[in-house]
């Protein structure tokens, strides 16, 4: 059966309009990006029971606004310790994006590293994104992981190595192709999300999920939707249905859950 490690987690918020995600073990409490307002970041925490105070880090993933809206806010009133590779931090700074964070408050996360929180070990691993240097995160405790996979234009061998056979992903599902190439976006943006540099589709997302996962993969959360380019119920079924094409039973084995843009999931144990 499931033997509970205290290793929880929820999706707060995903989408094209602004992602943040928690986790918890027993010694730790982390937030990863926060791409909407202060003020929302704390009620999607209320929705899980769980109070910012008590958090203990907050990392980033990259610079655009749709994971950082929130980071000045939340480490202004709450003291938060915030990480962040060298890169990611200077071009924060020099654009001044999300104003005076104290030095002191300041980490650095090392792109391809692994930072022990505690009881929680936590890697960092790049992604192809048109960011500075974007980086996304497998966190893990007792042999039980979880997968932060969004904005990358494709998934390489090297960042396969890094996810396989966690117990949990959140996988992108950006946007399906033909919404995207008939949608209101103009041309030079749809070059963008398409190219290697831009986001996975439905149908990349669910290849990439499914190169991945292994016997442990429990759960796939679908993430970073767009609003505009995709539906939630095509992002679904594009998943469910090229697992279920490669024999792997979504009915028991492993379940493919929606995310929100504005609510939180439930908190999950691993
Ligand atoms: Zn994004
Ligand atoms: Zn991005």
């Amino acid at each position: 059966m499931n033997e509970n490690n205290g290793f929880k987690y929820s999706i707060l918020a995903s989408g094209s309009t602004g992602n943040s995600f928690y986790l918890e073990t027993p010694q730790k409490k982390i937030i990863v990006d926060a791409g909407l307002s202060g003020k929302k970041i704390e009620s999607l925490m209320s929705e899980i029971g769980r109070d910012i105070h008590d958090v203990d880090a907050l990392l980033i993933t990259h610079e655009h606004s749709d994971h950082i809206k929130g980071i000045g806010v939340l480490a202004r009133k709450y003291g938060l310790d915030v990480y962040a590779n060298e890169q990611t931090w200077s071009e924060i700074d020099s654009k001044n994006m999300v104003g005076k964070i104290a030095d002191e408050q300041k980490h650095i996360f090392e792109m391809g590293k692994t930072i022990t929180f505690g009881d929680l070990d936590i890697e960092s691993f790049g992604v192809s994104h048109d960011a500075i240097a974007p980086q996304f995160y497998r966190f893990m405790k007792d042999h039980k992981s979880f997968v932060l996979l969004t904005d990358t234009g494709y998934v390489s061998d090297r960042m396969r190595g890094v996810i396989e056979n966690a117990d949990a992903y959140l996988m992108e599902s950006n946007h399906e192709v033909e919404m995207l190439r008939n949608g209101p976006y103009p041309w030079s943006t749809k070059q963008r999300i398409l190219s290697d540099r831009g986001h996975l589709s439905n149908e990349d997302g669910a290849a990439a999920a499914f190169d991945v996962l292994g016997n442990q993969t429990k759960r796939i959360f679908l993430g970073h939707l767009s609003l505009h380019n995709n539906i939630k119920e095509l992002a679904h079924m594009t998943m469910d249905g090229y697992l279920q094409q490669h024999d792997v039973d979504t009915k028991r084995e492993v379940h493919v859950i929606d995310t929100s843009h504005e609510h939180a999931t439930k908190l999950y144990d691993i």
